[in-house]
């Protein structure tokens, strides 16, 4: 268990650990999908494709993980709304 030398280099401080902690919040938006839009989404593992005569729609989400940012996911409108919403409603 003492082989970790990843973050011996790291010069980050950790002087903003008394008080003034942020509390991130996983949260989802809609957005319309973009021309060469590549994103899968993380339900049916499906491209999300663009569409030139309407108006797609694609959730993403950003998550956190323990407070911290973990990744984005990218959902079908209806295959986020059949999952339950899991990150909240989306905002526009
Ligand atoms: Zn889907």
């Amino acid at each position: 268990m003492a082989t970790d030398t990843s973050t011996s280099s790291s010069s980050i401080s950790t002087e903003t650990s008394a008080s003034k902690r942020k509390r991130w919040k996983s949260r989802a938006v809609s957005r319309t999908v973009d021309a060469g839009n590549s994103a899968y989404c993380a339900v049916c593992d499906e491209l999300i494709k663009f569409r030139a005569r309407i108006r797609a729609e694609q959730i993403i989400c950003n998550v956190y993980v323990k407070n911290r940012w973990d990744r984005v996911e990218h959902y079908h409108p209806e295959c986020y709304a059949e999952a339950g919403t899991p990150y909240g409603e989306p905002k526009d």
